[in-house]
């Protein structure tokens, strides 16, 4: 039986070659080519800075450190995100402020945010789900009525378009990853960008011990630079991007036609303002009595799925700390218990598609 992965990198022999290529000139760490990749980046987003990083993890830490959170600061973060974008916050010390999420869009709104916000509230945190942007726009007008800022996890959505723009263009500043189940790879890396001269500088300082010269640290940083190796396989995958999305909306297009008859499930939603959406993952929604039962079957009939990051209020890890926040998070508690990520990624074959819908419309024949 042919076994079909919720996910798979498309990397290949060029990859291979450029990377030869950098370990026959001998440099290997932070060099050109991570410069390189910058400039692809920027031109690619249309983002004038760009700072690469060891992972995506990394370049959100550096994005709190660049904006001073500390110890009395309240961060709010959305409930329905992966595990970073909580953690960084509690790498600060300061007191995490979990959102609710939309409850068709998965992703934090204007609203869910504002009900959140108190004097403490020094940074907000957006996550653009499974690569779909959020409202940008709407939320934004919290900068301006409340002048707090807002960044953006993306680590799931570059190539996604809000309103025609390429994401990255919306927020104070975006954090990529490019972790090897993302759109792109560099087996792990991260991205930020942002059109903000000084703390692009800074964010520079932070990545590299917080050195501003050989041996002199002004600040506390980290080694959180990319190595030339990971930039140069980040400029080979680059090029392949636009083609990867394109075959992702084909795949969800596919999903949308052939399973729109099946009232038992729900489809993904997508708003008017997102003009490309990156698909990093086609969820499909079902009820919470059947969700693990068609997990099981699918993985029977040799199809991966995933069910979604569990919401961070009920992780091990902040499940105590968090407990009074618990009547804030309605939709974010429900969706966990609905969503399946179905597979999507480059090189899926006509027959994974039509074999993923008919075992679908089997396993609701019989249940
Ligand atoms: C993948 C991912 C990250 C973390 O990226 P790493 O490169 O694995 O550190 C952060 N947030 C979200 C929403 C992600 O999907």
């Amino acid at each position: 039986m042919r076994f079909i992965p919720v996910a798979k990198p498309n990397i290949s022999i060029a990859e291979a070659s450029a990377v030869f290529q950098v370990i026959k000139n001998g440099w290997i760490s932070m060099g050109k080519k991570v410069n390189q990749f910058e400039k692809n980046i920027s031109k690619f987003t249309n983002v004038k800075y760009v700072v690469a990083m060891n992972n995506g993890t990394s370049t959100l830490d550096a994005l709190l450190t660049a904006l001073d959170i500390s110890k009395d600061d309240e961060v709010i973060v959305p409930n329905l995100t992966y595990i970073s974008t909580a953690n960084v916050v509690s790498y600060k010390k300061a007191k995490l402020v979990l959102c609710d999420s939309d409850r068709d869009t998965f992703n934090t709104t204007k609203e869910k945010i504002e009900k959140r916000i108190t004097k403490k509230t020094k940074l907000i945190i957006v996550t653009d789900m499974k690569g779909m942007p959020v409202d940008y726009d709407a939320i934004k007008l919290i900068t301006k009525k409340y002048k707090i800022p807002i960044i953006a996890d993306s680590a799931e959505s570059l190539g996604a378009k809000y309103k025609n723009k390429q994401v990255g263009n919306q927020c104070l500043a975006h954090s990529f990853s490019l972790f090897a189940n993302k759109n792109i790879t560099t087996g792990e890396g991260g991205l930020i960008v942002t059109n903000n001269y000084k703390l692009y500088k800074k964010l520079k300082i932070i990545r590299n011990q917080g050195q501003t010269s050989r041996y002199n640290h002004i600040l506390l940083g980290n080694n959180y630079r990319m190595t030339d190796i990971q930039a140069t396989i980040g400029v080979v995958q680059l090029r392949k991007l636009n083609k990867i999305i394109k075959e992702k909306n084909k795949i969800a297009n596919f999903y949308n036609k052939n399973l729109k008859n099946l009232k038992q499930i729900e489809l993904p939603f997508v708003p008017n303002y997102v003009s490309q959406h990156a698909w990093y993952n086609y969820a499909i929604k079902v009820s919470p009595k059947i969700r693990n039962k068609l997990v099981k079957f699918l993985a029977k009939e040799g199809i991966e799925t995933r069910k979604s990051f569990p919401p961070i209020h009920i992780q091990p890890l902040y499940k105590k700390k968090l407990k009074n926040q618990q009547k804030h998070l309605i939709e974010s508690s429900n969706a966990y218990n609905c969503l399946i990520d179905l597979p999507v990624w480059y090189g899926m074959k006509y027959q994974d598609k039509i074999k993923i819908s008919s075992s679908i419309k089997k396993f609701f024949k019989v249940n």
